[in-house]
């Protein structure tokens, strides 16, 4: 079975939408296999977003994902990294789809409620990242 990455980011854990969000992730027959609360360092959202780090929002991101503590989370499922892109939905809330985490929860496009993997091999490098494999059942 596939393996993706996905974090509930700080706007929604601030709101208390973390067992919200879990809902919907289990409903959509994904399964969370690993997930722990933690706080990021400055250092590690950098390393996290490197791919953005010239682009004109980065500090902002890396300010607001660690501006509060995230849920960080191993789903596994059938196309586990589709299936959960489809259901966050667009980044922008205002373009995504009805009945998506971000349509549901999301504040802005960039405090957005979720992170998921946008390939096998960011998820691959995103869960090695966060993860050790014994914290993964
Ligand atoms: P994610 O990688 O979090 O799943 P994404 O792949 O839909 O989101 P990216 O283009 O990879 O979007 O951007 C990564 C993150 O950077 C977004 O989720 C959002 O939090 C933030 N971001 C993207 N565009 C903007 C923007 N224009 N203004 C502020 N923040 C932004
Ligand atoms: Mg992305």
């Amino acid at each position: 079975k596939e393996r993706t990455f996905s974090i509930i980011k700080p706007d929604a854990t601030r709101r208390n939408l973390t067992g919200e969000i879990n809902a919907v992730i289990e409903k959509a027959g994904l399964r969370i296999v690993a997930q722990k609360r933690v706080k990021w360092t400055k250092a590690q959202a950098q390393e996290f977003y490197a791919e953005h780090k010239e682009r004109p929002f980065f500090k902002e991101l890396v300010t607001f994902m660690t501006s509060e503590p995230i849920v960080l989370q191993v789903l596994e499922g059938e196309d586990a990294v589709a299936k959960y892109r489809e259901i966050m939905g667009a980044t922008d809330p205002a373009e995504a789809k009805r009945g998506t985490i971000r349509k549901k929860f999301a504040l802005s496009k960039g405090e957005n409620s979720v992170h998921g993997s946008d390939s096998t091999k960011s998820a691959s490098r995103e869960i090695k990242m966060n993860f050790i494999a014994k914290e993964i059942a």
